[in-house]
C-alpha cells in the first residue's frame, strides 16, 4: 500500500480548508516534511491530501509581550526572527535543536506540533501497533520499548511525542488557535494532546476537519533571561530526543518566584514536571534545591524492560538544566 495513490487539492482559503479537509480519508498537507514521510512508507493511506501550504498564517508577530507563530511559519523563520531570539530564546533554541537546516525551511509550526510518534512499530508497515491499526497489538509493549515513555502510557501504547517545539511551548504556557467548521477556538496547547488510554490512534482534541492557525505566547519574556533547553540524543547531529528538558525561572533577590520545567521524549505528550516546578519556589537556586528537583521530576516513572535508564538521564538532565540557568549571576 505504500505510495497509494489520493486525490489532491489545493486550498483556496481557510473555509476551504475545513472544507475538504473533513471529508473522510482526508489528511492536510503543510511542510510535507512528516507525512510525506509516512505516505511514502505506507503508514498512512490518504485519499485525499488538501494543501494548505499557501494559506496566509504565516506570520510571526510580537506585541505587548504578546508573541503569536501562525501555523504556517516556517521553523527557519520563527528560530530567525529577532523578538523569537530577543524575547523567547527557549523557542529559537528547541527549533534549532529539532532538525537539519534543510528541513527546518520546510517544516512549519502547525505539522512540528502535530508530527506523529517515531515508534518504529508505527512506522513498519506489517507489525502490530494499535496507533496504526487500533486493536493490533502494542509490538513495542514487550518488544523493542529503548525509546518508551516513562510517564502517562497505558497497555495499548507507550510511545512518545518527538515534538522539540511542543516541549518548550508546554513550559511556557502557550494556547492553541485552532479553526473548523464550528470557528475558531482557543485552548491551552496542554489540552492539545490526549493520554493513549485504550485509544492511542487518537491523539489530539481536534475535531476532523480542524487545522491550527496561531500558537499564542503570553508574557513569557519575563524568562528570557533564565531559560533553557537541553537535549540528550544518541547523536550529535540532527536527531530525535532520547530525552529533553525545557527550564526557565525568575529570580528575584536570589529567590526563586517562578519555575517552569517541562520535559521530552518521555511520556505522549510534552510533560510538565509540576512537582519539581513547586518544589524550586521559594527557594535559592542551589545545589540542595536543584537535587530535589531533579529527585522529583522522576518520582513517578514508569519504566518498561529497556527504558530505565532513562530515570537517570531525565534526572541528571532536569539537574543540568536547573544549574544552567540557576547558577548565573
Ligand atoms: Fe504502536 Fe504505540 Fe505500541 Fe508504538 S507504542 S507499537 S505507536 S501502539
Amino acid at each position: 500500500m505504500s505510495g497509494s495513490l489520493f486525490q489532491y487539492s489545493r486550498a483556496a482559503d481557510i473555509n476551504a480548508a475545513v472544507t475538504q479537509g473533513s471529508r473522510a480519508g482526508a489528511v492536510f498537507l503543510a511542510g510535507g516534511t512528516d507525512m510525506l514521510q509516512l505516505w511514502k512508507a505506507g503508514t498512512i493511506a490518504p485519499e485525499a491530501v488538501v494543501d494548505i501550504s499557501r494559506l496566509p498564517l504565516d506570520d510571526v508577530a510580537y506585541a505587548d509581550g504578546k508573541l503569536s507563530l501562525g501555523a504556517m511559519a516556517r521553523l527557519s523563520d520563527v528560530a530567525a526572527h529577532l523578538e523569537v531570539t530577543r524575547s523567547h530564546p527557549l523557542i529559537a533554541d528547541a527549533i534549532l535543536a529539532s532538525a537539519s537546516g534543510q528541513i527546518r525551511n520546510m517544516a512549519t509550526v502547525g505539522g512540528n506540533l502535530l508530527q506523529r510518534t517515531r515508534c518504529p512499530y508505527f512506522r513498519s508497515d506489517g507489525l502490530a501497533c494499535n496507533k496504526r491499526i487500533a486493536g493490533s497489538g502494542c509490538g513495542a509493549l514487550s518488544g523493542e520499548n529503548r525509546q518508551a515513555a516513562l510517564f502517562g502510557a497505558s497497555p495499548s501504547c507507550v510511545a512518545t511525542h518527538a515534538s522539540d517545539l511542543a516541549v518548550v511551548l508546554a513550559a511556557l504556557d502557550a494556547e492553541v488557535e485552532v479553526f473548523g467548521a464550528a470557528g475558531p477556538r482557543r485552548f491551552p496547547l496542554s489540552d492539545l494532546y490526549r493520554l493513549p488510554g485504550v485509544t492511542p490512534e487518537r491523539e489530539t482534541n481536534m475535531v476532523s476537519g480542524e487545522l491550527i492557525t496561531v500558537i499564542h505566547v503570553e508574557g513569557a519574556s519575563r524568562f528570557a533571561a533564565r531559560a533553557t533547553y537541553l537535549k540528550v540524543r544518541d547523536r550529535a547531529s540532527f536527531e530525535f530526543a532520547v530525552v529533553s528538558v525545557a527550564a526557565a525561572l525568575r529570580v528575584e533577590n536570589g529567590v526563586i518566584v517562578e519555575a517552569r520545567l517541562a520535559a521530552g521524549g518521555v511520556a505522549p505528550l510534552p510533560w510538565r514536571l509540576t512537582g519539581s516546578e513547586a518544589a524550586l519556589v521559594g527557594r535559592a537556586p542551589d545545589a540542595q534545591a536543584i537535587s530535589a528537583a531533579g529527585n522529583l521530576a522522576v518520582a513517578d516513572a514508569r519504566p518498561l524492560a529497556h527504558n530505565a535508564f532513562k530515570i537517570d538521564l531525565l534526572r541528571n538532565a532536569v539537574i543540568r538544566a536547573l544549574q544552567t540557568i540557576g547558577y548565573q549571576p
